[in-house]
């Protein structure tokens, strides 16, 4: 805490989207960035064919897995260039800005904190170290909800995906995620947080290979691409 004091007497919290010094997102901001809000949670039916699938190995699965969705934000204007900010620019400070955005809504809020774990959506070793950090999980913990990092990993570091029809996307993607240190999640409610949900590949192949731990999986996404 003292340090945290120190830091921000020499690095003053800043809204991240006009750079006013007070809070992570001034009231104003805030304001601009409502009519983004979908709050939209859908209930979606994953289909899993575990038949054809022999690695699956815990017996409470079932085939046929009830996902919670979460968007909060369309991936619009204010809302895509601070995210295009986040990821792309070095601007490692705007998860504070995020997380303070998602604890501020009472509604996701509160539906966050009715699971045990949230799971970033992993980057492959390479990415990860080019970058520096996982942006996603960077704001997964400051939620102050427990995160875990190491169940989840990403085996294949494949090509950025935007480029892609989603059909290549969803072949590209398949098997490229893998379970480690399962017992740290069995049978846990967990969260999957991701930035930016397109096509929906990436999440369900995550979920898909989290359905080995547990069958209890949501899904939340800080934006939604609404035009796919
Ligand atoms: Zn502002």
């Amino acid at each position: 805490m003292i340090l945290e004091k120190a830091l921000n007497l020499f690095f003053p919290i800043k809204c991240g989207v006009c750079g006013k010094i007070g809070l992570p997102i001034c009231k104003e901001c805030e304001e601009k960035i409502k009519p983004f809000e979908i709050n939209l949670v859908e209930k979606d039916d994953i289909l899993f064919n575990y038949m054809s699938e022999k690695k699956i190995s815990y017996k409470d699965n079932k085939a046929n897995l009830r996902v919670q969705k979460i968007f909060i934000y369309k991936y619009q204007d204010i809302i895509r260039n601070l995210l295009i900010n986040y990821k792309f620019m070095d601007s490692s400070y705007l998860s504070k800005s995020f997380a303070y955005l998602i604890k501020n809504n009472k509604k996701i809020y509160s539906i966050l904190k009715s699971y045990d774990i949230i799971i970033p959506v992993p980057l492959h070793k390479k990415r990860m170290n080019e970058r520096g950090y996982n942006q996603t999980e960077l704001i997964a913990r400051k939620l102050e909800i427990p995160v875990e990092t190491n169940c989840l990993v990403k085996t294949k570091n494949i090509k950025p995906q935007s480029t892609k029809t989603a059909k290549e996307r969803q072949i590209d993607i398949k098997n490229i995620f893998a379970i480690q240190n399962v017992d740290k999640i069995k049978n846990k409610k967990l969260l999957l947080l991701d930035d930016i949900y397109t096509t929906g590949s990436t999440a369900n192949e995550c979920i898909k290979t989290l359905s080995k731990a547990t069958n209890k999986i949501g899904f939340i996404a800080l934006a939604k691409d609404v035009y796919n």
